[in-house]
């Protein structure tokens, strides 16, 4: 497996390539309803990469007090608006905001975040990480993949993506006992962990030797210095690094999203 920094930043080349290509624009609008500062920098994020590889971006930043009607009607406009290809509504929203009402008004044909039951898109950090395992011919079939942690954005999407690539799949979770927890991922062929536990994923877990592992989980130590789930350089084949890992497998697959939104939509 290449490393994950060298991947992205090939494939941004390539969409960069297929995108200068496209008689059309493909544009993105971000709308915030909020100041967190992680929200800033994700948004950041989002803008930088969209900008490198010619995708537009906009950011419409509304007052915080902004009535749920108003944002609705926002979103209708923008569903209504052929020259943008894809709507994010940053999370988190205030708490006058019904954010599931919100998330579903968004076209599912424009919900690059694939949060909207019938999105044509799949969620990005699963997209991330199996577009990244096929590109590196990992062998899926037949294979034991095991998931700890069942969220709704990351747990239960990729295990649903891993079993329509006809893996085994073991979904596990907090209420998995640490016996079974050492069981199931000494039989893993792929592990994916994301349960938010800095380096709870340790040397008292033993994996196959040939086994790829993707840490999900990000905290921030003490001393402000970002860790995954999983202690670095466990024995495996492939681990996925904290930081420089599925961040950027997350941040690529919207990047992914959009150009395949663009094509299908065609405008
Ligand atoms: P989450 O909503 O934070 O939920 C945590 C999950 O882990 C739950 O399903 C929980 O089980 C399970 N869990 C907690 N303790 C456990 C234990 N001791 N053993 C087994 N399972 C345990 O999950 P998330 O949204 O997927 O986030 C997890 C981590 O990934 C966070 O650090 C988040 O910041 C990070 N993340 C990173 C990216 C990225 O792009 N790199 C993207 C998304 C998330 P129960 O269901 O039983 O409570």
């Amino acid at each position: 497996m290449e490393e994950i920094i060298n991947y992205v930043k090939n494939k941004k080349e390539s969409l960069k390539e297929a995108i200068n290509k496209l008689s059309f624009k493909i544009k993105l609008v971000i709308i915030q309803v909020n100041d967190d500062p992680a929200s800033n920098s994700y948004i950041k994020g989002k803008l930088k990469d969209c900008n490198e590889i010619g995708i537009i971006a906009d950011l419409i930043k509304l007052p915080i007090d902004v009535k749920e009607e108003e944002l609705l009607s926002l979103i209708d406009k923008l569903n209504n608006d052929n020259s943008v290809t894809g709507i994010i509504v940053q999370l988190p929203l205030p708490k006058t905001i019904d954010a599931h009402k919100v998330s579903l008004r968004i076209n599912p044909t424009k919900d690059v975040d694939g949060f909207h039951p019938l999105s044509l898109y799949k969620p990005a950090t699963p997209l991330g990480i199996v577009a990244f395992l096929e590109d590196n011919n990992f062998d899926f079939k037949g294979k034991n993949a095991v998931v700890v942690g069942r969220s709704e954005i990351v747990g239960k999407p990729i295990a649903k993506l891993l079993l329509e690539h006809d893996m085994n799949v073991t979904v596990l979770h907090s209420k998995t006992s640490l016996e079974d927890l050492k069981f199931y991922l000494k039989n893993a062929d792929l592990a994916v962990i994301s349960i938010g536990k800095a380096h709870f994923i340790d040397k008292k877990f033993k994996f196959k030797k040939d086994a790829v592992l993707i840490d999900v989980g990000i905290s921030r130590n003490e001393l402000g210095k970002l860790e995954g789930d999983c202690l670095p350089n466990l024995k495996v084949k492939f681990q996925s690094p904290v930081p420089k890992g599925v961040g950027l497998l997350t941040r690529l697959a919207l990047l992914i999203n959009l150009y395949n939104g663009g094509i299908k939509n065609g405008f």
